[in-house]
């Protein structure tokens, strides 16, 4: 038996690279990284998927492949078609970032692989999260007894905070279809899958109205509230938007938080992209009301730059959010034991997840806020420039001033189909690749949409797609 063992082992050692191998592996890795981010000035933002000369070798072999050929496989098959999330030309939805300490971050975190779900197992990452979720609270402006929790994203974030929401209200399952909610059209598609998901599909959905800047409309929230209670149903909640993923909206927070105090109904407020804005002035001028909410979802992968996999979900009241997500096991006596505060694990639906903590602190720590601060106002103003500079260019009509970094506009020519031009129009500034852009329909038209958030889009960038907006229209109008 000792012989098969060894035998084994001898494989399974495979598995444990020495310290040559390592410093070998890690310096071929970030020679490659370097190339990327170096040439990231001149790499096209978008590349259409031209299918089979990017497409993955499907094998996976018993045996050992060399690392430059799967970083050459990565590199043409992966990091080549479709948006480059790294690029600061990405100005369509909503830009992500990718910091290079954050990267680190994951890399310190991947290799010591601490166990951030539970204190008893890592009290010094549970702490660190801690730590992390405190300053967000501060942020947000909520008291102390708030809490929340570090998520994969904004979509998850949304899904625990609807359950905590669902749980807080005490929403029987015979009582859904009498229990009403209220939102507008502009909230974002991930809140219907988190309804449907948290069992919460029958619940009669009521559309608040907006205002022409895609505000809810306070006044007839309160109506439809009042006419609800008349006709025996019972509101519960309220789910409202700090920057549309759409235009950029916020909705009037105050007013609505006042509405759900009278009625007893529990506010949550989506601030995927636009919570962290208030680290700056410009931010903070808008987004008065926050801490009034009961529940709010930020997105560090948004307004902090960070890599994909990063959302946050603040509750007001942290018990409820543990009320929702607590548990029980005997296999976790000693670690409930020992437990003096909540851990992620009581506040979320995970159990085992990364140590997710890292890629936040080392960059902010590293870098000092202020340059978070700086680049947050960079991306207000520079979608003013944006809004003014285009607003005064002949056949262009824009939308609303922006509230923060999304501006709506499109081109009106001369003679033809008003939606068909600008599709040829954003057709156009895809084939350049330079820059990526995206749409979207207000009131039924075809509109383009100017995002904002990218930590590497400065004003050259901004500059660039003007011109190629007003060079590309004057083509089109000609053809
Ligand atoms: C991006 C976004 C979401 C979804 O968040 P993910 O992190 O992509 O899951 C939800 N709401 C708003 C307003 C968003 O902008």
């Amino acid at each position: 038996m000792k012989d098969k063992i060894k035998a084994l082992e001898t494989q399974a050692r495979r598995l444990e690279p020495g310290p040559n191998e390592r410093e070998a592996w890690t310096r071929q890795v970030t020679a490659y990284t370097e190339r990327f981010l170096q040439s990231l000035p001149t790499t096209p933002t978008y590349v259409a998927d031209d299918g089979a000369s990017m497409q993955l070798d499907p094998d996976i072999e018993e045996t050992p492949a060399a690392l430059d050929a799967l970083i050459d496989e990565l590199e043409r098959a992966v990091d080549t078609p479709g948006i480059n999330p790294a690029s600061g030309g990405h100005l369509g939805y909503i830009p992500g970032g990718g910091l290079y300490p954050s990267a680190l971050g994951d890399f310190l975190a991947d290799v010591s692989n601490r166990y951030a779900g539970v204190a008893f197992a890592s009290p010094g990452a549970v702490r660190l999260e801690k730590t992390l979720v405190d300053w967000i609270v501060r942020l947000v402006g909520y008291p102390v007894g708030a809490g929340g929790d570090l998520t994969s994203g904004g979509s998850i974030a949304n899904l625990s905070a609807l359950v905590t929401a669902r749980d807080a209200q005490d929403i029987k399952a015979r009582e859904i279809p009498q229990s009403t909610i209220y939102l507008t059209g502009q909230v974002h598609h991930c809140v219907d899958k988190a309804l449907r998901m948290a069992g919460l599909d029958e619940c009669p959905r009521r559309m608040v109205p907006m205002d022409g800047r895609y505000r809810m409309d306070p006044q007839v929230l309160e109506r439809m509230i009042d006419t609800d209670n008349k006709a025996g149903l019972r509101p519960w909640l309220v789910v409202a938007s700090a920057g549309t993923t759409d235009t950029g909206a916020i909705d009037p927070l105050s007013a609505i938080s006042e509405i759900c105090r009278r009625h007893k109904i529990w506010f949550h407020l989506d601030a995927a992209y636009g919570g962290f804005f208030r680290l700056c002035e410009e931010g903070r001028a808008v987004l008065g009301g926050m801490e009034e909410a009961d529940s709010v979802v930020m997105d560090p992968h948004k307004g902090l730059f960070l890599p994909y996999g990063s959302g946050a979900l603040l509750v007001r009241d942290v018990h409820q959010l543990a009320r929702a997500h607590s548990y029980e096991a005997n296999y976790m006596q000693d670690a409930r034991a020992a437990a003096a505060d909540y851990s992620p694990a009581d506040l979320s639906a995970e159990l085992s997840r990364p140590f997710r903590g890292l890629r936040l602190w080392l960059p902010i720590k590293l870098l000092g806020l202020g340059a978070f601060r700086a680049a947050l106002a960079e991306k207000i103003w520079l979608a003013r420039y944006f809004h003014q500079r285009l607003g005064a260019v002949a056949g262009f009509e824009v939308g609303p001033e922006p509230d923060l970094s999304v501006v709506t506009y499109r081109y009106r020519p001369t003679r033809g189909d008003v939606d068909e031009f600008n599709q040829r129009l954003l057709r156009a500034v895809l084939d350049d690749g330079k820059v990526f852009i995206s749409s979207t329909r207000l009131d039924g038209a075809f509109t383009l949409r100017l995002a904002v958030l990218h930590f590497r889009t400065h004003l050259d960038t901004i500059d660039y797609l003007l011109d190629l907006l007003q060079s590309s229209a004057r083509r089109l109008e000609a053809e």
